[in-house]
């Protein structure tokens, strides 16, 4: 299913934002506070509101696809910048970031594309031994 597909993906961006994160001086350890004017001006906000949103714990399945669409959107930008900032080439890298990266992007598109149903049809003709 799609919406499994997209939760699996959704852990690898959620592991380096919580790697990410300074929390030393957030007095919600992390847990965004939409309430706190703290949270709201904090430069981590986004990512804080993106990890806790998207937290094991937030019952990611009661989610609808276009929700976890919509978080796999912010990882895939998440995971896009700190690979620039590696300097990895996403063509040839073969490391963790660098696959998920293209993995993630054809699930994306795939799923904006609405072509579920046909998936496992396509994935029939395509070569997979590129590399
Ligand atoms: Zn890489």
């Amino acid at each position: 299913m799609m919406k499994n597909r997209i939760l699996e993906l959704l852990e690898f961006p959620r592991e380096l934002v919580r790697g990410d994160m300074d929390l030393e001086e957030c007095p919600h350890q992390g847990l965004y506070d939409l309430h706190d004017k703290i949270c709201l001006e904090c430069d981590q906000g986004e990512e804080c509101d993106w990890l806790y949103g998207n937290d094991e714990f937030a019952a990611l399945e009661l989610h609808d696809q276009a929700q976890l669409l919509k978080a796999l959107g912010f990882g895939l930008c998440y995971v896009r910048a700190a690979i620039a900032q590696w300097n990895h080439n996403i063509h040839v890298c073969q490391c963790t970031a660098c696959s998920w990266f293209k993995q993630a992007q054809k699930t994306y598109d795939e799923a904006l594309s609405g072509d579920e149903a046909n998936y496992a049809g396509l994935n029939h003709h395509k070569v997979s031994n590129t590399g």
